[in-house]
């Protein structure tokens, strides 16, 4: 299985693709995560990325696809993977459909979470994760049994630094100019799939694994 998850900041893609990641066995690929680990190693790359990431930017094209080149390199890739938080642009997506067709990997589809645009501020603001092993939490939603403490490992959780209210409203508005697009972009290819990304964590996941399992 090769799949996109599509949808607004805060709509459950990490959270679910996390879940997808046990279940299906295949990598979980997030630009996101690989530009914070980037910031966090303090790389030339990630020093670069970190002040358009807290301003709730995009980071260039070229810089996001030569990660994503880099990544679907490994070995893991190779047997499917879910890609999260990429592509976020027409370039993006269009440069991602040349790749898979070099390497003869065609995409199943994607999948977009739709979710209502006001819960989200509410949800990213409560967003704590653990910089150690990944997992999500909300304080609101479904919060950690120890305050600020992970139930996998014991790490102190992490507020992200663009999971504030202003960066939020903004990381909403490039997602509506440049994301957005997008779904029309797959829907073309009738590649799309949609699901409501509002409600109960497990209900959602319910949700994908029933899209995944129709496409295998
Ligand atoms: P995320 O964890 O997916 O919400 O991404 C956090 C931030 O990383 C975004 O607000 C962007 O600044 C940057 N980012 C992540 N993925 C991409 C991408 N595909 N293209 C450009 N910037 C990205």
């Amino acid at each position: 299985m090769r799949i996109i998850l599509l949808g607004a900041p805060g709509s459950g893609k990490g959270t679910q693709a996390k879940m997808l990641v046990d279940k299906y066995q295949v990598p979980q690929i997030s630009t996101g995560d690989l530009l914070r680990a980037a910031v966090a190693a303090g790389s030339p790359l990630g020093k670069k990325a970190k002040s358009v990431m807290d301003a709730g930017q995009l980071v260039s094209d070229d810089i996001v696809l030569g990660m994503i080149r880099e990544r679907l390199a490994e070995s893991d890739a190779k047997h499917g993977f879910i890609l999260d938080g990429f592509p976020r642009t027409q370039v993006q997506a269009q440069a991602l459909d040349k790749m898979l067709e070099e390497l003869n990997w065609p995409l199943s589809d994607a999948v977009l979470f739709d979710v209502n645009f006001e819960a989200i501020i509410q949800r990213v603001s409560g967003r704590r994760s653990c910089p150690r092993c990944g997992q999500i939490y909300n304080v609101y939603t479904s919060p950690s049994k120890v305050a600020n403490v992970c139930d996998k490992c014991g790490t102190t959780l992490q507020q992200r630094a663009d999971d504030n209210e202003e960066t939020i409203r903004k990381r909403l508005n490039v997602y509506r100019e440049q994301t957005e697009p997008l779904i029309e972009y797959y829907k073309k290819q009738n590649k799309l799939q949609t699901l409501s990304g509002d409600g109960e964590i497990s209900a959602v996941f319910a949700n994908v694994c029933k899209i995944i399992d129709a496409m295998n």
